[in-house]
């Protein structure tokens, strides 16, 4: 008998359930000839959402010009662009080799984890997360110690609970500001109390930025990063959520703040950068255009815009259910729902999603997918129409009407 080929004990720990069985699953339906509505992927263009139409035609427009390689950190211009973003951004003292851009933030996060971590070292990382981050801290060997973003107080988490997170072997705190998946936006003081704790343990700051134009209710973000300059921050933004561009995978890294204490570290992202040779180039000439151009994401974030409407419409329907609560976000894409377990006693929460996937043909993830430890919340997507909306979330409730008469 032939030894069966397994894959790598690195990926024991590993899980990405955004893109697991119960999409696996919907697809299968798919193929049937059922029709799904899917809640459950942050992909604007799929929905309506198109990028902006002065990014595409500079794509096309230099698409002769861009067969080659490029340098490993990236177009000149595009840079220059980041680095006046970042300027923006009050992130102070960037340089152009301070700035890397990626095949998506996904790349860098992967770059920016397996250049740090040694076995069993641990980085701080949200609870809920994008569960890329728990994921690929794990692949570099390390181990993701979760603290608690607290839904009382608006999906803050608590710097107390952070410090007590802390042993011997922390490298890093991951801030996911815009958060996904609660759409919560951090205030300065929190943000400050996290660069005091980094800078006693000497811990570098990842902070993913993605959603940093998708704010509602005249809310404003403020980079982390603008905040200190005597620790390590890596920046991560891109083109997929502000600009609607998420096929393109383009994203960018930006080091900045205390350089000097990790020239060794810089080194390694650099061989890392260097070893997949460089990002998609086409989608490079569109990141100059994105960010010095026509900033079409506050037609749809004002109030009156359609990301507007729909996270309200979406909110609001979802909050009318019976034993649903759910805070509202003040940024980004996305609704984190809460079902009250006196209500709705849900023991195994990916059966609960794929059951709802069964009887309503309608896709969402389960809670746990971002790491939440409880099986009693779920993430929804507010970006299809509003009708697809509106009959989803009815299907959803009459489910859950069923759900509470068991
Ligand atoms: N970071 C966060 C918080 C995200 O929500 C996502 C995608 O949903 C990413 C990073 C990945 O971004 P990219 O498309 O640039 O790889």
């Amino acid at each position: 008998m032939q030894r069966p080929i397994k894959k790598s004990s690195k990926l024991a720990h590993v899980c990405y359930d955004i893109r697991g069985p119960v999409l696996d699953r919907a697809r299968q339906m798919e193929e049937d000839g059922q029709r799904v509505i899917k809640l459950n992927i942050g992909n604007p263009a799929s929905f309506g959402f198109e990028a902006p139409d002065e990014i595409l035609q500079d794509v096309i427009r230099n698409l002769s010009a861009a067969s080659g390689y490029c340098d490993s950190k990236g177009l000149f211009a595009a840079r220059k662009a980041i680095m006046h973003y970042t300027q923006q951004k009050h992130i102070a003292n960037v340089q152009m080799d301070d700035i890397y851009i990626g095949n998506g933030v996904s790349e860098l996060i992967m770059l920016a984890t397996q250049a740090l971590l040694e076995n069993n070292d641990e980085v701080l990382v949200p609870a809920p997360d994008y569960p890329l981050w728990t994921a690929a801290v794990s692949l570099a060997g390390g181990v993701a110690r979760h603290y608690v973003c607290d839904e009382q107080s608006g999906w803050l988490p608590d710097p107390e609970d952070i410090r007590s997170k802390i042993g011997s072997n922390t490298r890093a705190i991951v801030v996911i500001n815009p958060n996904n998946p609660t759409g919560a936006l951090y205030p300065d003081a929190l943000l400050l109390d996290i660069i005091e704790i980094a800078r006693q343990h000497d811990l570098i700051i990842f902070a993913d930025e993605i959603y940093d134009k998708i704010l509602y209710d005249q809310a404003t973000h403020t980079s982390i990063a603008s905040l200190a300059d005597d620790v390590l921050f890596v920046t991560f933004n891109g083109l997929s959520k502000n600009y609607r561009a998420a096929g393109f995978r383009s994203g960018w890294a930006v080091v900045s703040g205390n350089k000097s204490q990790a020239q060794d570290y810089i080194t390694g992202l650099n061989m890392l950068a260097s070893m997949r040779l460089c990002a998609n180039v086409p989608a490079q000439f569109g990141i100059q255009t994105a960010l010095g151009g026509y900033q079409s994401i506050h037609d749809l974030t004002m109030p009156t815009g359609r990301l507007k409407r729909q996270r309200d419409l979406a909110w609001q329907l979802l909050t009318d259910i019976p034993g649903v609560t759910c805070f509202k976000p003040q940024t980004a894409l996305y609704l984190f729902p809460r079902l009250n377990p006196a209500v709705y006693p849900i023991e195994d929460d990916e059966q609960f999603v794929l059951d709802l996937l069964l009887e309503e043909k309608v896709l969402v993830v389960q809670g746990t997918g971002f790491n939440w430890s409880q099986p009693d919340h779920f993430r929804v997507v507010f970006l299809p129409n509003s009708d697809d909306l509106t009959e989803a979330i009815g299907r959803i409730a009459r489910f859950l009407d069923r759900y509470r008469a068991r």
